[in-house]
């Protein structure tokens, strides 16, 4: 796929957008030095200087580590402070640096070799997991080792910059990240990198636009160069000309004097103007991110994706690791409801007794590992309802694709509480059990399903893949991913209609959920709730504020009378910009 257009000599790359806002000014290229490592040999006798070497480049490395630390806390506070945390950790994991110190010793090798091979081991593993998030976690780890092998070899670590630039390097380190912003950093472009990669958050945290996975911009690119980068859009635009800077200095500042206008509507209800409210709640990964979610005017916890707690483990994490967390994160949301879905591992997900399939994504997924590993699924129901004393949690099942799997899993939470009862435990008796609709079959079952919980959250990034038979993660075939689609809207119309049949409440959990474009339709067809991602909730409350519902509803039955995705959207837009004009939606 060409990611790069011409116009006479200003130059778009293509990337993917990791931190909002627009930056104009000079490059500064950053090249990493990646050490080159040479296995070397060594004699017994220089064996004892040879660790006291990686014994003062550790304590140096630690030091250094501490500093970043302290001011990453200052600047970001202590939950996104943590990755140095982790690495200070790899630093000082005894186990590992005697490994290393016995190598050196039995097989007689210079320090940096050992340090760099012994950790590879890791790193390979991290890099052959299929999940992304453990690819950026790999990268971490090569900072860490980076930083041992310059402090082994003695060389001074940079940070300084000439002046306000924008950072063009091939991937940045989360320390990169944070000492570069004690300089005057206009913006980060990256070649590597994804929307989760740290360094992402961290920018996003520090406020600097980034645009992340622009490929090869660390080649086309010389210091001094003037670029823009355009972080709504994820475009890095070399030598931009006089047009362009000024499309997007006016788009820079639509977007401020919006971000300006969305301030106040943190603490407004989500209710039409007619006065239907519809929950707006987050959808969270990391305990952390609740803070955020909280200042963005999110009533609670739409998604909680428990698995997430399994990246870079080898076991599931024990009952009492998973209360302490649940339990911490339903007292942040509190009075606020959280919904904690069970582990959704297979997939593109991360499993820890993964094994491999021909087709991860039919295969052994969400609900159906959990109803076979049924210690697994116990400890972590019990976790769940150990955190519910306080009446606003909720249990979600990912994957449905029957009724009877639906009973079964409900068979074994009664167990659970039964497990709790026999400890003295106390829990919520009378807990919202719920499952996602995210399976065709389970799509078409809604009212059945309905009928045998409290609630129903569509998940629309695998409702979807599983409609339109399109993996979510293949750009190939990304423009048949289609959530406008008519089967699409049909669909979910249909699921909350057999929701409310049966009087349970129907959310949204999917990105479709904070995509501006699909706000009015999905109140228009009666959702209840819609759950986000935090950075969106003001744009789309904003957007549930200017309408009337019986509006909304007209909208819904024009959506379904459509027979292309395209007439869809094209409708849309138009019903946005006529009802909220300054919503910059399309850009
Ligand atoms: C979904 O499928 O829409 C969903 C919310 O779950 P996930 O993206 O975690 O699969
Ligand atoms: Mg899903």
């Amino acid at each position: 796929m060409d990611d790069t257009t011409h116009t006479t000599d200003e130059f778009v790359i293509k990337g993917i957008a990791a931190a909002p806002g627009i930056a104009m000014g000079p490059a500064y290229l950053y090249t990493k030095q990646v050490p080159r490592v040479e296995r070397k040999p060594i004699l017994p006798d220089e064996v004892e200087a040879e660790i006291e070497r990686l014994n003062a480049a550790n304590a140096r490395s630690e030091k250094e580590l501490r500093k970043v630390l302290a001011f990453a806390e200052q600047k970001l506070g202590s939950d996104s402070a943590k990755i140095f945390e982790a690495q200070i950790m790899i630093l000082t994991d005894a186990i590992l640096m005697g490994t290393i110190k016995k190598r050196i010793a039995a097989e007689l090798i210079n320090a940096e070799f050992a340090v760099t091979d012994e950790v590879n081991k890791y790193r390979q593993m991290m890099l052959a997991s299929p999940e992304e998030y453990m690819h950026e976690r790999a990268r971490d780890v090569d900072d860490v080792v980076n930083r041992i092998i310059r402090n082994i070899r003695d060389q001074k670590l940079f940070s300084k910059l000439e002046g306000a630039s924008i950072i063009v390097s091939e991937t940045l380190a989360p320390a990169d990240t944070v000492i570069f912003s004690r300089n005057q950093i206009l913006g980060y472009a990256t070649d590597l990198g994804g929307v989760t990669s740290h360094a992402a958050l961290l920018s996003r945290s520090l406020k600097i636009p980034a645009v992340v996975g622009l490929h090869s911009a660390t080649k086309q690119i010389k210091t001094g160069d003037f670029l823009a980068i355009d972080g709504y859009a994820g475009a890095l635009i070399i030598n931009p000309g006089a047009d362009t800077l000024k499309i997007l200095q006016a788009r820079a500042e639509r977007f401020l004097a919006f971000e300006q206008q969305l301030a106040g509507i943190a603490a407004l209800p989500a209710d039409t103007l007619d006065k239907k409210h519809i929950e707006l709640s987050s959808n969270i990964e990391f305990a952390e991110e609740i803070v955020f979610a909280q200042l963005q005017g999110s009533e609670g916890v739409g998604l909680f994706r428990t698995e997430m707690q399994l990246i870079g483990r080898a076991e599931y994490p024990s009952e009492d690791e998973q209360a302490a967390l649940y339990a911490g994160v339903a007292e942040a949301a509190f009075p606020h409801p959280v919904l904690f879905r069970t582990f959704d591992v297979g997939g593109d997900k991360i499993a820890p007794d993964g094994q491999h399939e021909e087709n991860p994504f039919l295969g052994w997924r969400g609900i159906r590992v959990m109803l076979d590993r049924t210690d697994i699924f116990l400890d972590q129901l019990r976790a769940i309802l150990r955190a519910s004393t306080r009446h606003n949690v909720r249990v979600m099942f990912p994957m449905v694709s029957t009724v009877t799997e639906v009973q079964r899993a409900k068979a074994l939470l009664k167990q659970a509480m039964e497990d709790l009862k026999r400890r003295g435990i106390k829990y919520d008796t009378r807990i919202r059990v719920g499952v996602m609709i995210e399976v065709p079959a389970a799509a078409v079952m809604a009212e059945q399903l309905a009928a045998e919980v409290h609630f129903l959250s569509i998940g629309t990034n695998d409702l979807v893949q599983y409609l339109m038979a399109v993996d979510r993660g293949n750009d190939a075939i990304a423009p048949l991913f289609q959530p406008f689609h008519p089967a699409v809207v049909r669909t979910l119309r249909h699921i909350v209609e057999a929701g409310h049949r049966k009087n349970v409440w129907v959310g949204v959990c999917g990105e479709m959920a904070g995509d501006p474009l699909a706000t009015v339709f999905l109140v228009g067809i009666g959702v209840d709730e819609l759950s986000v991602i935090p950075p969106v909730l003001p744009e789309i409350k904003k957007i549930i504020r200017s309408i009337k519902l019986k509006d909304a509803k007209r909208v819904a039955d024009k959506v379904c009378a459509l027979h292309t995705e395209r007439e869809i959207r094209a409708f849309l837009s138009s019903i946005i910009k006529n009802k909220v004009p300054e919503i910059p939606f399309d850009l």
